[in-house]
């Protein structure tokens, strides 16, 4: 019995849609699975629909980036709900900041002679996933995977790096409207177990309630060290493939499978309950 908590589709950088997705989730048997695209809470309406077709158990989710101090970090919110006034501005300002940084970059290009029209935003998809998609229709990129290198790599030369709410505000809206707020991925190259477990502090001090304590990112001594971490300072855990469908280089194109407890547990943070 097994979930997978952190998965990427076509409205950001995975090459899922929701209905390939809902059908590998159905042949792989897991029993439940979440959505969590970058910033964007596109897919999620039609991934609940081909679940509910499927008779699968599915968590809405947005991966968020934040800025902490100087670093980057991305929180998953589970089961947030838009009706939800700070959620619902929160996710409309990051749009705006994207669309901009979108049509930065656009204009970046088109400055040195790449023939692009003006970047217009259709709010299907992360707008830097929009603006990657229309160069591989132009003809300027062959793959998504190549437009990718131009919009999203912070070397190109054209990237706009967008400015990150802190994760304050994001803890704060994602409980507020009902949902569970999680540290993807906690374990970064070059920072030692010491200083994650002080981020994680200064994060559980801002109200973040679990940890992506099972993730490719890092294997499983790294699991078995968040997951005691995890249990010193009363945190729940969350973990998944964070799959992009193999998209980006070196990722996985396998669902994971995380004990399905780590569900069971997700919802007793939603309803209040200790981990
Ligand atoms: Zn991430
Ligand atoms: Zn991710």
């Amino acid at each position: 019995m097994s979930v997978d908590l952190h998965i990427h589709t076509v409205a950001s950088d995975s090459l899922w849609t929701p209905r390939a997705l809902a059908e590998e989730v159905a042949k792989e048997g897991l029993t439940a699975f979440a959505v969590t695209d970058h910033d964007t809470d596109a897919a999620l309406d039609e991934t609940e629909e081909e679940a509910e077709r499927l008779g699968l158990t599915f968590v809405r989710g947005i991966e968020f980036s934040c800025r902490l101090r100087n670093l980057e970090v991305h929180i998953l919110g589970y089961f947030g709900d838009r009706s939800y006034g700070p959620l619902d501005r929160l996710l409309g300002r990051i749009e705006r900041l994207l669309v901009e940084g979108a049509t930065e970059c656009a204009t970046r290009m088109r400055a040195e002679g790449v023939s692009l029209p003006e970047f217009k935003f259709e709010g299907k998809q992360h707008p830097y996933v929009e603006l990657s998609r229309s160069l591989v229709d132009s003809g300027e990129a062959k793959t998504l995977e190549d437009a990718f290198r131009i919009v999203i790599d912070p070397g190109s030369g054209f990237f706009v790096r967008p400015s990150r709410p802190v994760p304050a505000e994001v803890i704060e809206a994602i409980r507020g409207s009902g949902g569970v707020s999680s540290l993807a991925h906690p374990i970064r190259r070059g920072a030692s177990m010491r200083e994650i477990a002080e981020e994680i502090s200064a994060l559980q001090e801002m109200g973040l309630q679990a940890i992506e304590a099972y993730s490719p990112h890092h294997g499983d001594e790294g699991t078995r060290a968040l997951l005691e971490l995890a249990r010193e300072r009363k945190l729940g855990v969350t973990g998944g493939s964070d799959n992009h469908k193999g998209l980006l280089r070196g990722r996985t194109d396998k669902l994971a499978d995380v004990p399905d407890a780590v569900y069971k547990q997700l919802l007793r943070l939603r309803d209040g309950l200790p981990a």
